[in-house]
């Protein structure tokens, strides 16, 4: 077992399709972030949400990773094998009473017009029990406690972002009762991830700044299920010309595995690492060697995004 005080950081990818030079941003940004701390880095495929999942894109991301020179410390942990972690933590907040079954759909929560930062707001329905006649499908969990198990606090939710600074979050009114399961069986992101970060005993995550409205959901579980909570750093996401995030839906493209070293310059140059020029003549190692020593973030402080470069 390692000391609490030794840095664990993970880089958790989706295997929905390759690679893109998004992602490539938040793996390097983990894996320097905690090689600079001597840290272990681990990779964990977030494969458990399975109609979004791609047959052949996981062992075809950690492909990917090891042209640039990025290797799981230790074996790579496959959420589809965790499913009985996931249940013990459901059961442990059914038994708090903090989660309640939900039968709602898509159209119902839709006609209650309640709007948070993140889309609709669930009404909160069924919180009080599932109409008759109803059967519930989906798994809930109130926003609207105020004590847990442990004393700490759960309204609002508040944390420090090493580089997006202080966080402040109501979830009952910006984001509303979350789904932990989901109608079709499948366990929530938000759940998993908690469980996970806590059984990989990471201390540490760096990842895009995308997921930061999802880091007081996630505080909020480690609260009820008195779980260690991280240290959060988010970078800025990689966004087109049109300002959208690169991802699947916006068509990005896989990244350039041919020229490893010239890509991973480009994204050094993206966390404004200013990577001196000499290094393109060199190998992806001395590129990762000369990045672990030099890793600086203070330069991206307060940044939520950043146009990615345009490859001609
Ligand atoms: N699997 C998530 C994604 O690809 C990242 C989860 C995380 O880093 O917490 O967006």
């Amino acid at each position: 077992m390692s000391s609490p005080l030794q840095y664990r950081g993970r880089f958790a990818p989706s295997p929905t399709g390759p690679l893109h030079f998004g992602s490539l941003v938040a793996a390097v940004g983990s894996y320097l972030e905690a090689k600079h701390h001597h840290g272990t880095w681990l990779v964990r495929m977030e494969d458990l949400d399975t109609p979004r999942c791609v047959p052949g894109a996981a062992e075809d991301i950690l492909r990917t990773l090891e042209v640039f020179g990025l290797l799981s410390d230790e074996p790579v942990l496959y959420q589809s094998q965790c499913t009985v972690a996931y249940e013990g933590a459901l059961l442990k907040l059914q038994a708090g009473g903090a989660v309640y079954p939900c039968c709602c759909t898509r159209k119902e929560i839709a006609d209650s017009a309640l709007h948070g930062i993140e889309g609709l707001v669930y009404p909160g329905t069924c919180r009080t029990g599932i109409p008759a006649g109803r059967e519930g499908r989906a798994w809930r969990i109130r926003t609207d406690l105020r004590a847990s198990p442990f004393p700490l606090p759960l309204s609002p939710i508040e944390f420090s972002d090493t580089l997006q600074g202080h966080i402040t979050q109501n979830l009952e009114r910006e984001i509303g009762d979350f789904v932990v399961k989901r109608a079709d069986g499948l366990f929530a992101y938000q759940l998993a991830v908690v469980v996970d970060d806590a059984d990989q005993e990471i201390t540490h995550i760096v990842r895009g700044a995308d997921l930061l409205a999802s880091t007081a959901r996630q505080i909020y579980l480690q609260r009820l299920l008195g779980l260690n909570t991280p240290a959060y750093m988010h970078l800025p996401v990689a966004v087109n010309a049109a300002g959208e995030k690169l991802s699947k839906q916006t068509l990005a493209a896989p990244v350039d595995t041919a020229q490893p070293v010239a890509t991973l310059l480009r994204v050094l140059d993206f966390l404004r690492q200013q990577p001196p020029a000499a290094l393109a003549d060199g190998d992806v190692d001395s590129v990762l060697a000369w990045a672990i020593q030099h890793w600086d973030t203070a330069k991206l402080r307060g940044i939520q995004a950043l146009p990615a470069p345009v490859i001609s």
